[in-house]
């Protein structure tokens, strides 16, 4: 096609006046912002403009392209574009029970019916409704910590990260942290042990190797200059083989030995002991604290189940010289998490209710008869709707705890697989994911697989929904 001929096309676009003075615009203007819907037109005839340079042949597209029945839904969609949300909510078939790219732990119930009842009105944050004066936002859920755990004393703030930098920099600000060189940890999304130390203006004094530190390693390390001996849980990975570490009993030693704190970053942090439940073993913030250190810390939205948020615990001395560290304050953790956080406490009051109703936990427990009737549901809904071309087939997998915990935990699972002989599978993961809700699966081996475990049984007919509108989308092309 000739530019010239190209030109003459591109100025028959219509202008954006033309455009804001059809009926079904006036009927926008009326829901949204004039601005946006000027935003939407403006970016709607952009693209049309676009198409018009790159398109071949350009016959008929005045008829086509340019009538309004084919561009309102363009602007329509612009307009989606600036006033939805962008953080929504997708659906986890990955089979990664706490997936930190999608949220980690999704609530219990009672959890979100707090949040909403604390938001929505005023409430007794920071006051002290028997004595009528100013009270601590820590104390809703110090009680229950110290009762659920054995500690002491317990404070909450942001997220664990937080709790380290905050415990490492009240205890330990230019004095030196001994650490074992097997536990020098990068968790992922830059939480590095090293950095974190530097910024909280400790020194990192190493010891040992990376696959064995002994007692005497941590004895010749410590000096006049050092302040506290920390152990941090390998969450995420494992040293194999020839290795040896000092127990935290060993480390607690020590420490009275030399008159030093011990602290422990656990990581994720659990109430229930695992292994009760067929899984493998992750020490238990009870077992921990009874050890007698004198603080740990772990997060409230892993394997704890709750919001996300940074939960220390220990000896009253230490706790209340944190409390009083002005870094708490810039670490504070907000009313929404401490409303959440304090509902997901209180259901570990009953340990049987907790494995069974926190939905980290309750997936974590799911056996394969559940998994295989949830994977017949969504199996019959789509062979209903998916035709020829494509093939669904159950099958056993292995799902992946995540988060840093338990690494080495094999799952065994049940997916749906589709596979198709003629079709990649890469596209409709692609439209999968860029659904409303997304949804978020996995490709192996030329098959879409979705895994049942974290897939919730109110969530199959809208992924079958889904998976049955991506389809039809891609028919179309
Ligand atoms: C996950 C993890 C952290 C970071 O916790 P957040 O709550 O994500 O800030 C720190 N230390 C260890 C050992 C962890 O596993």
């Amino acid at each position: 096609m000739s530019p010239t001929l190209r030109q003459q096309v591109l100025r028959k676009i219509p202008s954006v006046d033309e455009i804001l003075s059809r009926e079904e615009i006036v009927g926008l203007l009326r829901v949204h912002p004039r601005a946006v819907v000027v935003e939407a037109i403006r970016k709607g005839l952009g693209r049309l403009r676009k198409k018009v340079l790159h398109q071949e042949d350009l016959s008929g597209c005045e008829e086509t392209l340019f009538s309004f029945e084919n561009l309102f839904p363009l602007f329509q969609k612009e307009i989606d574009l600036q006033v939805q949300p962008r953080l929504c909510r997708v659906i986890n078939a990955t089979g990664i029970v706490i997936h930190t790219n999608l949220g980690r732990a999704p609530l219990h119930p009672l959890a979100l019916k707090q949040i909403v009842e604390v938001a929505k009105a005023y409430s007794n944050l920071e006051y002290d409704l028997a004595l009528g004066e100013r009270g601590d936002r820590y104390a809703h859920v110090e009680g229950i910590l110290c009762r659920l755990s054995g500690a002491e004393s317990a404070l909450v703030v942001n997220n664990n990260a937080g709790a380290v930098l905050l415990c490492l920099n009240t205890m330990a600000e230019g004095r030196e942290v001994v650490i074992s060189r097997g536990e020098l940890v990068e968790i992922g999304g830059a939480f590095r042990i090293p950095d974190v130390m530097k910024r909280s203006g400790a020194f990192l004094r190493e010891v040992g190797t990376t696959n064995r530190t002994h007692l005497n390693d941590y004895q010749r390390a410590i000096g006049p200059g050092s302040a506290l001996l920390l152990k941090v849980h390998t969450s995420n990975f494992r040293v194999m083989g020839f290795t040896a570490e000092v127990s935290l009993d060993e480390l607690v030693q020590i420490g009275r030995e030399h008159h030093l704190p011990v602290m422990e970053d656990l990581g994720s942090g659990c109430f229930v002991d695992l292994t009760r439940y067929g899984l493998e073993k992750e020490p238990t913030v009870q077992e921990t604290i009874r050890t007698g250190v004198d603080v740990v810390t772990f997060s409230g939205d892993k394997l704890l189940g709750g919001p996300q948020a940074g939960i220390i615990l220990g000896k009253k001395d230490i706790l209340d010289s944190i409390k009083l560290n002005p870094l708490t304050r810039a670490l504070r953790i907000d009313k929404l998490t401490l409303a959440a956080l304090e509902s997901t406490l209180l259901l570990y009051l009953d340990e049987q209710r907790a494995m069974e109703e926190i939905p980290t936990l309750q997936m974590l427990g799911l056996d394969r008869r559940k998994l295989k009737s949830r994977g017949r549901r969504l199996l019959k809904r789509l062979q209903e709707k998916l035709g020829r071309g494509f093939q669904v087939t159950l099958k056993e997998d292995v799902s992946q705890v995540g988060g840093g915990a338990l690494p080495l935990q094999e799952l065994p699972t049940i997916v749906l697989s589709i596979k198709s002989p003629d079709r990649s599978v890469k596209s409709l993961e692609e439209s999968l994911r860029k659904g409303i809700p997304p949804i978020i699966s996995r490709i192996s081996k030329e098959e879409l697989i979705f895994d049942m475990r974290t897939v919730s049984d109110e969530e199959i007919p809208l992924l079958a929904a889904g998976v049955e509108k991506a389809l039809s989308q891609m028919n179309e092309k």
